[in-house]
């Protein structure tokens, strides 16, 4: 059961091949046999109380398509009575009061919450090493790092632990460690998925999206997640439309642009190979490819590193021990509880982000780092809106490498510099996708897509022609 896809495993339900108890029983097995540390929660009791009720719908045939499906939930999404951590000691005690938006719309649509997924600590990371619960394993090779920030995401299925998991992305969370795992995700457009209820990172920048097997699952799970919200004042009001509808629209005719700046120095051989002859395929299918630049994408990793630590030191002042988090023993004083409610309850790369958007956003260096950072922002937005009056689609590769040796990277900087890829399309807002194409030395290579404003169903179209023409989405660790 744990192969097929969530489109394979709608058709089952509705046949009576099998019964969501039956389907759940079968995931909380395999996650409670698996030792990936996919997960920081998991909710056995609740996910058979979810999936009976399930039943009893299907029984009736009062059902939406995802009726009865599993799915993991990265730990940032806010679940009623259910612990969300985070990823940090600082929310190790947190249960949520109410459900964000994301888990709302899910419920809604009578899907199966199986547990919470590992990540780097308040998403902030590239590997799933950042967690107070320790790193999670890449399925293909568990000496290595799955990505990240939504490594327990990415892992949970790749190792089939469930047809579907959420992530979100501030500069590559959902893209990265899919690619990483060898599975699809998806980042929409700012504004599209609401942020209520998602711990916030860097609040510019952070949409949530799905992960799942197919480009087809991603279609369908993302018909759910997206929607204007009147609790997030940066969502979109705009329509939703059926991600499903374009899926089989031929691509032949379609430009693709590849950026130059993609293909540097720094891009690993078999990674460049796979993406090159991904791309051949797509030629293959009618496409023409064209070489376009995007200038300013050289800036995207120091503008990324001033615009989301500022934010992050503003979003995570309220972790004080007061309002949120972890409080320390005995404080003697104000001073004292804050000062060691915050050094126990942070991890280092959380509190090296805020001593740096502190410093940054002060008085003196405002001018210098974050009112820079956000003129360099316009600049690479303006490089995309250029490309996209000759382009459909921009193809290239997610990640410079394929995963790496868990503790391989100690230097933060050199972490950073995993994210050259990804983070331009967060800082323009634009949605981007990565889907399997293909291995490199026996670990998977994901081909990135990004698109303009509100492409999503484009996005997912192009992708799923690909998946219909080759068969590197079908492959398991
Ligand atoms: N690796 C990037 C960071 O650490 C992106 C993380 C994310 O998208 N949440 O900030």
């Amino acid at each position: 059961m744990h192969t097929k896809t969530i489109a394979q495993l709608a058709q089952g339900l509705k046949n009576k091949d099998f019964s969501s108890v039956e389907l759940t029983q079968h995931y909380l097995n395999r996650i409670n046999a698996s030792d990936l540390n996919a997960f920081i929660t998991i909710t056995d009791e609740s996910a058979m109380t979810q999936a009976k009720i399930a039943d009893g719908k299907i029984a009736k045939g009062e059902t939406s398509i995802l009726t009865g499906i599993p799915y993991a939930h990265k730990d940032i999404f806010c679940t009623n009575g259910v612990k969300t951590s985070a990823g940090s000691k600082m929310l190790d005690n947190f249960i949520a009061p109410y459900d964000s938006t994301v888990s709302h719309q899910l419920n809604q649509a009578d899907m199966v919450m199986l547990g919470k997924t590992n990540m780097d600590e308040f998403a902030m990371g590239s590997s799933t090493e950042n967690s107070y619960y320790g790193a999670t394993l890449n399925p293909w090779n568990t000496h290595k790092v799955p990505g990240g920030s939504s490594g327990g995401s990415a892992t949970a299925v790749a190792g089939r632990l469930t047809p579907f998991a959420t992530g979100t992305d501030t500069g590559g969370s959902i893209r990265q460690p899919a690619s990483l795992c060898g599975i699809t995700g998806i980042k929409p457009t700012y504004g599209r998925v609401s942020r209520y209820g998602m711990i916030a990172y860097a609040s510019s920048l952070d949409q949530a999206g799905p992960m799942t097997q197919t480009a087809e699952d991603a279609a369908l799970t993302l018909n759910v997640m997206a929607g204007f919200d009147d609790k997030d004042s940066t969502s979109a009001q705009r329509d939703v439309e059926d991600y499903t509808a374009n899926l089989n629209d031929p691509i032949k005719g379609i430009t693709i642009g590849i950026p130059k700046e993609f293909f540097s120095d720094g891009l690993n051989d078999g990674v460049a190979s796979q993406i090159m002859a991904a791309v051949k395929e797509f030629e293959a299918m009618g496409a023409t490819v064209k070489e376009i630049s995007l200038p300013n994408s050289a800036y995207a990793i120091p503008t990324y590193y001033i615009v989301a630590p500022c934010e992050c030191s503003s979003n995570l002042s309220r972790m004080d021990g007061v309002r949120f988090g972890h409080r320390c023993d005995n404080p003697k004083d104000l001073e004292d509880l804050y000062v060691r409610s915050r050094t126990e309850g942070f991890g280092g790369e959380v509190k090296r982000r805020i001593m740096v958007g502190a410093y940054a956003l002060s008085a003196g260096y405002y001018d210098a780092y974050y009112l820079k950072a956000q003129k360099i922002r316009h600049l690479i937005s303006d490089d995309f809106k250029k490309s996209f009056t000759e382009v459909d689609v921009i193809m290239g590769p997610v990640s410079p490498t394929t995963a790496w040796d868990l503790g391989a990277i100690k230097d933060p900087v050199a972490m950073y510099l995993a994210d050259i890829y990804t983070l331009s399309a967060n800082l323009a807002g634009l949605p981007a996708m990565s889907i399997p194409a293909g291995l490199s030395q026996k670990m998977p290579v994901g081909l990135q897509l990004i698109g303009n404003y509100w492409s999503e169903s484009k996005l997912l179209n192009v992708a799923h022609q690909f998946q219909q023409q080759t068969d590197h989405h079908t492959k398991t660790p």
